[in-house]
């Protein structure tokens, strides 16, 4: 196998954009193949395929925790090293079965593949209860969300080796049990990126809509998006792959009184209206307010660039018709994560 590198489209900012950072191409009749990573969606990964890499004693439904493993680390935009540690891990701490525990009852009222006994420790990490809530525990896609949290926080773990990396994160009795894990968790990882549909392409939000108020301008240094001009009932399209995490209303008076979504708001009032969130690969986000009605997406929905996921509108704090929307280089967005998007789609060649 030849391992090609494709950064040079990458070179000048570490952005979503940069999805394909290498392709693993095969002089055999495999053709692979794409490590995980911005943009990447794992739904075409083959869970018979996955299992026969994980190695023996692995089936279908184990697989699919791996692939669930897989897009967690995908959707962060954390490459596929993390992907390999995380998977070695739940090889080793539950053969990759979301384990019930006796001794936390609560833990039988999910979906589970089976029982462990190991104190209280439950789920495909073997995670106690000072990791999270039993029901996130018990959820693949929220345990491996809470693993990578652990993981993305020692330092150099992109340079640790895997066994080390995941002792880190588990602070385990056996620390050497991780090693024997390596070379199926990193088949499987394979496997699946070899599948994956990956697309660091971005699209403009509304085409044809311009910039009508600009990022935190002099007038405005608390805007932190840009107001795009449309007509009520536009198309607000996802600028990006990624997987939508925020669908809310946020209407309400000065005092708190909460407002209806569904009608226009005004300047009197606050919150973005029915507004939605997209995570998008390299832990970039996008936000898109006040929306004439309900979105057309839901929370954990995968979308590809250009997909609907609302229309314009006008709920929440607004004076008519537009889309405002935010560029943060967050998935938790707060002030001071977010960016200007009239540079940043400039960095993508589109002009907003
Ligand atoms: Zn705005």
């Amino acid at each position: 196998m030849i391992r090609l590198f494709l950064i040079g489209m990458c070179a000048l900012v570490a952005l979503a954009s940069c999805a394909v950072v290498s392709i693993v191409a095969s002089t055999g009749n495999r053709n692979l193949a794409i490590g995980v990573g911005a943009g990447c969606s794992a739904v075409n990964a083959d869970p018979k395929a996955v299992a026969d890499a994980l190695g023996a004693g692995y089936d279908a439904g184990q697989a699919r925790h791996a692939i669930t493993i897989w897009a967690v680390a995908a959707d962060r935009g954390l490459g596929e090293r993390a992907a390999v540690v995380a998977i070695a891990t739940a090889m080793q701490e539950s053969a990759l079965r979301v384990l019930a525990n006796p001794n936390v009852p609560a833990s039988y009222n999910y979906d589970h593949d089976g029982e462990g006994h190991d104190h209280d420790s439950v789920g495909l990490f073997q995670q106690r209860p000072h990791w999270g809530e039993v029901k996130d525990l018990m959820n693949p896609s929220a345990s491996a969300g809470l693993f990578y949290d652990a993981l993305e926080k020692i330092d150099g773990w992109e340079d640790l080796p895997v066994t080390v990396a995941a002792q880190k994160v588990q602070v385990s009795a056996y620390p050497d049990a991780y090693a024997k894990h390596e070379a199926g968790a990193r088949a499987a990882a394979d496997a699946i990126g070899g599948e994956a549909e990956c697309g660091g392409e971005w699209v403009h939000p509304v085409p044809g809509a311009g910039i009508v108020s600009a990022w935190r301008s002099a007038s405005r240094p608390s805007h932190n998006g840009v107001d795009l001009g449309a007509e009520r009932g536009a198309e607000i399209h996802a600028a990006s792959a990624g997987r939508v995490v925020t669908v809310v209303c946020n209407a309400h008076t000065p005092a708190g009184r909460q407002l209806s979504c569904d009608v226009d708001g005004s300047p009197q009032i606050m919150g973005c209206g029915w507004y939605v969130e997209v995570a998008h690969a390299e832990n970039v986000l996008s936000r898109y307010c006040h929306m004439m009605q309900r979105p057309a997406v839901e929370v954990g929905d995968t979308v590809a660039a250009g997909t609907v996921l609302g229309y314009v509108g006008s709920s929440g704090r607004s004076s008519g018709p537009h889309l405002h929307m935010e560029i943060h280089r967050s998935h938790k967005p707060v002030f001071d994560t977010a960016v200007n998007p009239e540079w940043f789609f400039g960095t993508k060649d589109i002009s907003l």
